[in-house]
Formats: C-alpha cells, structure tokens, sequence
C-alpha cells in the first residue's frame, strides 16, 4: 500500500527528537483537525528561518543574523564569557535569565573517534576572543562527563597566557537533594568542591 502524506509527514515527524512515531502521528492529527489555526504561521515561520538561520561568526550559536543578537546585546557584561558544549545548554542557561554574559558554543566535545579536534571546537576562536575582547572571566560550562571535563581542561591550558580568570561549574550537591541518595561520583564531587561558609 503506498504511504499517504499524511503518513510521509508523520514520518518526517517521528524523526525529531523527543517524537516517536506514535506521538508524531498524534501531532500531525492536532495539525490537521483542531489545530489547523497553526499550520499556515507554523510553515511560514519554518520557511523564513530556513531562509535566514546562520551560525554567529563570533560565539558560533544559531539566529536570523551574525553576529547574533547575544554578541550584539550592548546590555551584556563584556567582562564574562561562558563556554558551552551545545547551543541547547546556551538556551538552558538563557531561558533561566542566570547568566548576563556572552557566550562560546564549542558544538561538542574533543574526540579522536568522532574526528573533534580544536579547530572543530572554534578553540583558537575562543582563545583570541579572551585576549582582544574585554573579557576577564572565562566560565567553562561543559558538561559534568569525562568527555566534557577532558575538554574543560584542554581549554583552560590554552587559555593560561590569556590573562583571564578560568573557572568552571561547580559540581555536587542538587538544590533540595539528599546525601542518602547521591550517587558515589556526585558525593566525591561535591566532597572536591566544598567551599567556606
Ligand atoms: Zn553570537
């Protein structure tokens, strides 16, 4: 039986993360019935980003122009710079409006495996930005993994002649979380990183 667009959409659907086939199906039956008020400014508002989405020159994140509207913002602290694994933990720390800085979006973490190199993580980029720009404070933001602490590290020695501060996420405890019920690693992270209080 050849497959109807209905089920071609569906299936172009599941292929998102966070859809699988089943709730890809129910969302193309909420477009096509109740929800078709959203279809015609959801096609046009996917048409003009595909026309118009470009990876900034400067912090390497996505938006409608480069330099994007972060590293344009002249109300951002000049003097913090956060380094990110992903564009997904930029929009993390943006969406909770915890960080007034701008930002380094590496699209990854080193690995040999994978072909990641420095290069292929803008690292050069991010050392000159440390050194010409205003910037006296690099918080490296990578993910808790052995992948993104072996990139944290890497960063950090090839920011030493930059003349900036190089800190990174603490690591430990979750607000409201148990020591019952943390894991060995987390424990010993958090043990690591005490501070005075
Ligand atoms: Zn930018």
């Amino acid at each position: 039986m050849p497959e109807s667009d209905i089920d071609q959409l569906a299936k172009h659907l599941s292929k998102l993360p966070g859809l699988g086939p089943r709730s890809a199906r129910r969302a193309v039956l909420h477009l096509l019935t109740e929800g078709r008020a959203m279809l015609q400014p959801m096609v046009q508002e996917l048409q003009r980003l595909d026309e118009s989405i470009t990876t900034c020159e400067i912090c390497r994140n996505i938006d409608t122009s480069s330099p994007c509207h972060i590293c344009t913002d002249e109300k951002r602290d000049p003097s913090l710079l956060c380094v990110v694994e992903d564009i997904a933990d930029l929009w993390a720390l943006e969406r909770n409006r915890l960080f007034q800085g701008r930002y380094h979006v590496l699209g990854g973490t080193l690995s040999a495996i994978d072909g990641r190199g420095p290069e292929q993580l803008g690292i050069t980029q991010l050392v000159n930005r440390a050194k010409d720009e205003a910037i006296t404070e690099v918080i490296i933001g990578t993910n808790a993994t052995v992948e993104g602490q072996t990139t944290a590290h890497y960063i950090a020695d090839r920011l030493h002649d930059a003349n900036v501060k190089v800190t990174k996420l603490a690591h430990g405890i979750p607000v409201g979380g148990e020591l019952d019920y943390l894991d060995e690693g987390t424990l010993g992270a958090a043990l690591l990183s005490r501070q005075s209080v």
